[in-house]
């Protein structure tokens, strides 16, 4: 990894930042530099566990790509270098979570739907190139609703050549339960197919948020639904190289949410390992 000095040049820090943002990650152990590429904060799904605040408008709406690029190398620049640690947010960082790990593409909406997300993702990967970065990972958090359009694939490419990671969201069973939680017009079986596709193409992550709604925790039909779908994917040839099953951690779009406990979360886990023989690792509702 090559680190060179913040120059002065760039003098912005990264609290003025539009579009990009760090953040210490448990999940990711390290620094995790998000990219939003939904700063209007549209999104073609409308979970009723989002965390995304659409209370409020957003003053940029549009992706600026030179603003953005300008911004995520002088991010990357700061954590690679450390000078991050130096600011009051990331002070206290332990030092096993001092570095950086990965350039997440997530933020307030699905980052698919940009209509150059293939055009943004090469320009990320050419930055991080150009900084000798190439042990950073690229991730991509999505929906997977978008996976069967060109300009996604070609980005989902660029991605692979990248040391990139893509993870794909699948937290129901059922037509039904999709629909209670991820509320889209969007087919489940459009999204089941999408991630199959990828899924054959790299090895996936799925990203499984489970939690009570009015109360109630899914039930063990639709858990074993879950585990079926799964078993399809990688019969029909999908690699999936983990399972992440995790809860509501921050305030959700609707009250009428809660989180699982943390035994909840780890029977899902077992149940997952159980059924699928695939890899799944717990998150609690007090991960981030
Ligand atoms: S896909 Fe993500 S950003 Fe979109 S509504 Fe669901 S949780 Fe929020």
């Amino acid at each position: 990894m090559i680190v060179t000095p913040l120059h002065a040049k760039h003098p912005r820090r990264f609290e003025e930042n539009r579009f990009v943002y760090p953040v210490l990650s448990r999940r990711s152990e390290g620094i995790s530099v998000g990219v939003n590429l939904n700063p209007d904060k549209v999104c073609n799904f409308d979970c009723i566990y989002c965390q995304v605040d659409r209370t409020t408008q957003s003053e940029t709406r549009f992706v600026e790509i030179d603003q953005l690029l300008a911004e995520l190398e002088v991010t990357l620049r700061l954590a690679a270098s450390g000078e991050l640690f130096e600011h009051p947010q990331f002070k206290n960082t332990p030092p096993e979570f001092r570095q950086l790990n990965d350039i997440a593409f997530s933020g307030d909406g699905e980052p698919t739907t940009y209509r150059n997300f293939d055009e943004i993702i090469g320009a990320c990967a050419d930055l991080k190139r150009r900084l000798g970065l190439d042990a950073v990972k690229m991730v991509l958090i999505t929906n997977a609703s978008m996976f069967h359009r060109p300009h996604v694939e070609r980005g989902l490419a660029i991605l692979d050549q990248n040391n990139g990671e893509i993870w794909a969201k699948l937290e129901a069973g059922t037509e039904e339960y999709f629909k209670l939680v991820d509320r889209t017009p969007i087919p489940f079986r459009q999204i089941l197919d999408n991630i199959a596709a990828a899924a054959r193409i790299r090895p996936l992550v799925i990203q499984a948020l489970f939690m009570r709604v009015h109360g109630q925790p899914p039930s063990q039909a639709e858990l074993e639904a879950f585990c079926d779908r799964l078993n399809e994917i990688t019969a029909a040839g999908g690699k999936l190289n983990l399972i992440q099953v995790y809860t509501v951690a921050r305030r959700p779009a609707e009250s009428f949410v809660a989180p699982l406990s943390d035994e909840e979360v780890d029977s899902v886990v077992a149940l997952v390992e159980r059924r699928t023989g695939l890899p799944a690792k717990a998150y609690y509702g007090t991960s981030a």
